[in-house]
């Protein structure tokens, strides 16, 4: 006797039978087709859309983390640099509240934007990433250096806003209370210390079309961001609440803080030692007039009233950046094997080493990661196949392993 054939399954949504269908996923007691899952999948994204723009707009105070519990949670994962932190802890508890105002209230908080100042390498990026992670409002890190003047090559201006509507889906109501930060202001500066008659490419022509976002205007946004076409359809976005923080290394603007301050560290190669000491302190007493010196148009500085500086990193700082974040290399590594079940362990003079390398080689913070993933990768290699079940790092090993891989070369080819 012939056996009885199971009916075909269906998609319950839509209907259509398996032959019908690319695929069908079954479920407890029923099915649903590839089609159907991604329409749901587009609902369910819609819905969602939805429900954050309300969140957005009706941002209860209460509910969010004050100025001192911004700080606390950026210490866990940057070192140091407390005065940037607290500056931005309160601007960016500021424009919660700037954008939790009433429209009806007659003192109209302005926006605060921020400049920090830093060397290279000290954490001002990390910062605006490490912020990001915590913000109730749409977040983007652009650079200042793919800009132009329009009509030069270049993306323009208003490109720098693409990135804030992909972070947040596309969706306008939610960028314009985003925050902007711009990485390598001091790149827009202009060259040279008088105006010049003809516009500079990369200076106050880029300038001046930045001015116009900080200032608060409706700009066109290219959605795919780059040069602007005729043909592209543009998105129209008012800057008005968007909060900008910028930042910049600003390399040589002790010089402009000395003259000012009128000190005497005009002979900066007379001696080094000094100098170098003294520069990092001239950091601390920069100003908006230095800031003018080094290129930036008043206007733009005047958009940007809150300025910050980074401390350059000390060999304590370092030391503590290998260990003490919450994402830490060094505690990277430890999970990375503990996976295997193996448990690492890191001699203190490892430590050191590793710091000392990246200070001898100029590398900063940012060398500290390279030379100890240069030390480990033997280890990393092996370790997972091997039958220990602990693994103790030595600074002989360390030395040995460094000194195999030729870094000091490439450290100096960099
Ligand atoms: P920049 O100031 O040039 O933007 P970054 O923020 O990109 O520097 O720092 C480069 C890397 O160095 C970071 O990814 C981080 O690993 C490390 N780093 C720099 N400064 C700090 C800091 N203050 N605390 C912890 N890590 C830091």
């Amino acid at each position: 006797m012939a056996k009885k054939q199971n009916p075909p399954l269906h998609c319950d949504f839509c209907g259509r039978s398996e032959r019908e269908v690319e695929l069908l996923l079954p479920g407890l007691n029923s099915c649903i087709c590839n089609e159907c899952a991604e329409r749901a999948s587009e609902i369910a994204k819609e819905y969602l859309h939805h429900t954050s723009t309300a969140k957005v707009d009706d941002l209860n105070l209460d509910d969010l983390p004050k100025p001192v519990e911004i700080k606390e949670f950026l210490d866990q994962y940057v070192i140091g640099q407390d005065q940037a932190k607290q500056y931005l802890s309160v601007a960016v508890y500021n424009h919660y509240k700037r954008l939790a105002q009433k429209v009806s209230d007659d003192v109209e908080i302005e926006k605060s934007n921020i400049i920090i100042v830093g060397p290279t390498g000290t954490g001002k990026t990390l910062l605006a990433k490490t912020i990001a992670k915590m913000l109730k409002v749409p977040f983007a890190i652009v650079d200042a250096t793919v800009l132009t003047e329009a009509g030069y090559v270049g993306e323009d201006i208003e490109s720098l806003l693409t990135r804030l509507l992909a972070a947040c889906d596309y969706n306008v109501e939610l960028a314009q209370r985003g925050i902007v930060f711009i990485d390598e202001i001091d790149k827009i500066a202009r060259k040279g210390d008088n105006p010049s008659i003809t516009r500079d490419v990369s200076g106050e022509g880029v300038q001046q079309g930045l001015l116009k976002l900080l200032e608060g205007s409706v700009v066109n946004v290219p959605p795919q961001g780059g040069r602007k076409h005729p043909e592209q359809k543009m998105i129209a976005i008012d800057t008005k609440n968007i909060l900008f923080i910028c930042g910049g290394a600003f390399e040589g603007i002790e010089q402009k803080i000395a003259q000012r301050l009128n000190t005497h560290v005009v002979g900066f190669g007379a001696d080094k030692h000094v100098s170098k000491e003294k520069r990092e302190q001239l950091l601390h007493f920069v100003a908006p007039q230095d800031l003018r010196s080094y290129g930036l148009i008043p206007e733009i500085i005047g958009r940007l009233p809150i300025l910050t500086n980074l401390e350059p990193l000390d060999r304590n700082a370092l030391l503590k950046i290998l260990t003490e974040p919450k994402n830490a290399i060094t505690k990277q590594y430890c999970k990375l094997l503990e996976m295997d079940g193996v448990k690492l362990t890191i001699d203190d003079d490892v430590l050191e080493y590793v710091v000392d390398k990246a200070i001898e080689f100029k590398l900063g913070a940012r060398g500290l990661r390279s030379i100890f993933e240069t030390i480990m990768i033997d280890v990393m290699y092996n370790v997972p196949s091997m039958k220990e079940k602990t693994y103790e790092l030595t600074k002989e090993y360390a030395q040995k392993q460094l000194e195999k891989s030729n870094f000091e070369l490439l450290a100096n080819a960099v």
